[in-house]
């Protein structure tokens, strides 16, 4: 495979950009690759830059989930480009997506957009803490919420240990505020909320874990976040910046009917443009500026051509049979990764919610980040060069998720489990 121009480019961009990226985990540092330079996509297809074709898994690391450059999208971005790029005032559009978004996210009364996942999880911990009166974080253990101070805290393993900070830069007294437990352990979440709930502001979850590989919750796991947040007057934070329209058009709160106090938004709301949102019910978000004193601003938030995508995006996905094609196109794949692991008797783990898979080079079952450090790394890497190699574009970590998108056709699923076949036999 040529990659002479992918190379050149990594090799300019890296002198004036840190890592030659934009985000560190394009970089490909885990899987020992150079970045694949990116040319254009269309529908399921990424080219680079030397003109390689692949199936893209990664969709932009969720928000494709229509494929690249899907007519109703790009139309709408380019109807709303006609009336100006920015304006820094209210416009129709904002209304029309906010109430898309009220309608089809059932805990959400209010919502308030800003412009990444990051900005939409920061807000919300704000908010959290400025309705409660309360410093006090809980997070989970591989659950990423974006680059936040408070978010970044990975702390160990042992029960309620307070904040070890995950990256320098991050002040030890924010840490201290955040307080890390394992996913899915009931037990711990129920001893920490016991000893301390009325110190905390919030729970903030992945309601599907995405950022760790995939990790569905266990069975009663968010119900019990809900229970224990309710008896300690904690508010609790879905954060579905992956799940949100990605597992039903209202998210995992729809998919497991729970409802959390505040909903994080990114990724497929903005229809492949720049757009995150939380939001909650309408007691909660009136302490949001101007209504309340908590204070939260944008310069380019509700961009128009931002909420023109997410608008034109909904709209497709509200389609009746949308997420029920989507999902039994991710079941045949899903379905190809079994047959095809059980066949190479690969120590392999396939996971599955809705159009969203994991796969974990690992014996046991996984259940939180402890279970997916397990995996081998080694025997991804080699893995996700041989798909790469075999035009299957994969994100390139064990601990991320793959995507699949409307644009996915049956072709390109036998192609992808054919070459996963073709490279798992090289593992063996
Ligand atoms: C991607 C992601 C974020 C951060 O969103 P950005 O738009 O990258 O800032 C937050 N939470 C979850 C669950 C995510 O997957």
């Amino acid at each position: 495979m040529n990659l002479q121009k992918s190379q050149a480019l990594y090799e300019q961009a890296i002198k004036i950009i840190p890592g030659g990226v934009n985000s560190p985990v394009r970089a490909c540092k885990s899987v020992g690759c150079d970045p694949l330079f990116i040319e254009k996509a269309d529908g399921c297809m990424i080219v680079d830059a030397d003109g390689n074709r692949y199936i893209d898994y990664v969709g932009s690391w969720g928000p494709m989930i229509l494929g690249h450059r899907h007519p109703s999208v790009q139309n709408a971005i380019a109807r709303a480009m006609e009336r100006g790029t920015s304006f820094g005032a209210p416009t129709d559009l904002e209304i029309q997506l906010a109430e898309m978004v009220v309608a089809a996210v059932p805990s959400m009364q209010r919502v308030r957009f800003v412009n990444s996942g990051t900005e939409a999880t920061m807000s919300a911990i704000r908010l959290a803490r400025g309705a409660t009166g309360r410093d006090l974080i809980v997070k989970f253990e591989g659950c990423y919420h974006g680059h936040a101070d408070t978010l970044l805290v990975d702390a160990g393993s042992g029960v309620a240990t307070l904040g070890i900070p995950g990256s320098p830069g991050v002040p030890a007294g924010f840490a201290e505020k955040t307080i890390s437990l394992p996913y899915n352990d009931m037990e711990q979440i129920t001893t920490v909320m016991k000893a301390r709930g009325s110190e905390i502001a919030c729970v903030i979850v992945e309601p599907i874990g995405g950022n760790m590989g995939l990790v569905p919750p266990v069975a009663g796991f968010l119900q019990c976040l809900r229970d224990l947040t309710q008896e300690t007057g904690s508010l609790l934070i879905f954060d579905e910046v992956i799940t949100g329209f990605r597992v039903a058009m209202g998210g995992a709160q729809e998919m497991y009917d729970i409802m959390p106090d505040l909903t994080t938004l990114g990724k497929i709301i903005g229809g492949g443009m720049p757009v995150g949102a939380y939001g909650g019910s309408h007691e909660i978000m009136s302490h949001i500026a101007p209504d309340g004193p908590v204070y939260q601003a944008g310069t380019l938030s509700g961009n128009p051509l931002a909420m023109s995508a997410g608008i034109a995006m909904l709209q497709e996905l509200s389609r009746p049979g949308f997420y029920d094609t989507l999902n039994q196109t991710a079941q045949r794949l899903e379905e190809g990764f079994r047959q095809t692991i059980y066949e190479t008797g690969i120590p392999a783990q396939v996971g599955r919610v809705a159009s969203i898979l994991g796969l974990f080079f690992t014996k046991q079952a996984v259940h939180n980040l402890a279970d997916a450090k397990t995996a081998d790394l080694d025997m991804f890497s080699a893995y996700y060069a041989g798909m790469r190699e075999q035009g299957i574009y994969l994100a390139p970590s064990q601990f991320e998720s793959m995507f699949v998108s409307a644009a996915h056709k049956p072709e390109h699923i036998e192609h992808t489990i054919d070459a996963a076949r073709a490279v798992l036999k090289t593992l063996t």
